[in-house]
């Protein structure tokens, strides 16, 4: 069998290297013209993620600059500390959910699958796909096509391939939210060593932390009613308004601001809740392209490993693709759903008004310290895929 992988971000790689491990063939289709790798900001790997990627022999950490981040810390934009989180579970040799930089995990991912003999095309844009007789012809805007048994969409959230697989799925819901970013130094702040700390600010949210180096990565969500335009946000002085948009909270957080370091990138956050269809004929979603998540439970990158390995396990066990998608949307939809949603309602929380304010500010340190330990996620965290297993 010759599999068709549209996408060369997180999840195209390891789809190809998992079917690799699974016996079936595969080629990359990148649209980009040459590789990529330093788009998007950074991201977490959570343990669940890291455990998907070992079943396929890949360990990303130390090779992507990952740096351990098991706990999160919640302020109060006034410094009234709220609480502690766990950010994943402890696998059991101890490995933690890891932050790393999107750029640098898609290069490792696809330096891994190279390695591993997979073949990769670049400025391959596809365009449109049919269905032939014993398989699937796929037609890229340059004009070229290429020739499968199967074509699995890792096109991510704009996914061309969930358009012609379903031309009446919903365009991504904006969640209300607009995510701008960067990194940073302010000499003498010290290393927040293992913890990402957030801020729940008077008009804006504010996440960062600190590596050993001084760099600083931080983000903020922005609550905005309407959806901006994209030309909107890229004309936007972003310094100045986030200036603004903290005047009133933690110092600290526009001292992180003013020692950005490179441009400050913004972007609007969407999601996709459900996508009625996963799987047509010979071809299937994975990853963004299905269930596309906003960043709030930091479970993108992860969720698009898992489906990659939980379909080439269908595919290798079961004894046709119709039967193979078939197991696998029935694995996957429940759970990613539930993440997409999960991540939302993070999302919704990031910003209130004075009132909703004074009310979390008091009642989110019980609340924490009531659900919110190692174990209260473990739903989304202990997700474990055993490779040996059959999927049959
Ligand atoms: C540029 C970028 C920046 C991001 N930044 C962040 C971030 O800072 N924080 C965060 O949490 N998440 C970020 N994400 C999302 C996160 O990377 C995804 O949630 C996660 O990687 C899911 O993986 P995926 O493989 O499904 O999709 P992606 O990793 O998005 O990969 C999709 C790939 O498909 C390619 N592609 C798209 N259309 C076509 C087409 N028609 N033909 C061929 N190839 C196509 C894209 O170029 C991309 O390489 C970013 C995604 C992108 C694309």
């Amino acid at each position: 069998m010759k599999a068709l992988i549209i996408g060369g971000g997180v999840g195209g790689p390891t789809m190809a290297m998992a079917l690799r491990q699974a016996g079936i063939e595969s080629v990359v289709y990148e649209a980009y013209e040459t590789p990529s790798d330093y788009t998007g900001l950074f991201l977490n790997t959570a343990s669940n993620g890291l455990d998907a990627l070992r079943a396929i022999g890949v360990d990303v950490a130390g090779r992507a600059d990952g740096f351990p981040m098991p706990r999160m810390v919640m302020w109060s934009g006034s410094g009234k500390r709220l609480g502690e989180v766990a950010n994943g579970v402890r696998l059991p040799d101890g490995t933690v959910s890891v932050c790393v930089k999107r750029g640098l995990l898609q290069k490792v991912l696809r330096e891994e699958a190279v390695s591993r003999g997979i073949r990769y095309e670049y400025g391959k844009r596809l365009e449109s796909y049919r269905t032939v007789a014993d398989g699937v012809v796929a037609e890229f805007s340059d004009g070229s096509t290429a020739a499968g048994d199967i074509l699995i969409g890792a096109d991510g959230i704009h996914s061309r391939t969930r358009r012609i697989l379903d031309p009446a799925s919903p365009e991504p819901s904006f969640t209300g939210l607009v995510g701008v970013g960067g990194y940073s130094r302010v000499p003498g702040l010290a290393p927040t060593t293992g913890t990402q700390h957030f801020v729940f600010g008077r008009k804006a949210f504010f996440g960062y932390l600190v590596r050993e180096s001084g760099e600083i990565y931080w983000f903020a969500n922005i609550h905005s009613a309407t959806e901006p335009t994209r030309e909107s946000l890229a004309a936007e002085d972003w310094k100045r308004r986030l200036t603004e948009l903290f005047a009133d909270d933690l110092p600290l957080i526009n001292q992180i601001i003013a020692g950005g370091a490179g441009p400050i990138g913004a972007h609007l956050v969407h999601d996709i809740p459900t996508s009625a269809v996963w799987h047509r004929g010979p071809v299937a979603l994975i990853g963004d392209a299905v269930h596309a998540t906003s960043p709030s439970a930091g479970q993108g990158a992860s969720m698009a490993c898992e489906d990659a390995v939980v379909l080439a396990q269908c595919l290798r066990d079961l004894p046709d693709p119709a039967s193979a998608f078939a197991a696998y949307e029935s694995r996957r939809r429940e759970r990613t759903e539930k993440i997409v949603a999960y991540s939302r309602k993070l999302g919704t929380g990031k910003t209130a008004g004075p009132v909703a304010r004074v009310f979390r500010d008091l009642m989110m340190p019980v609340a924490l310290k009531v659900f919110a330990g190692e174990r209260s996620h473990a739903w989304m965290y202990t997700h474990h895929i055993d490779w040996e297993a059959s999927a049959a």
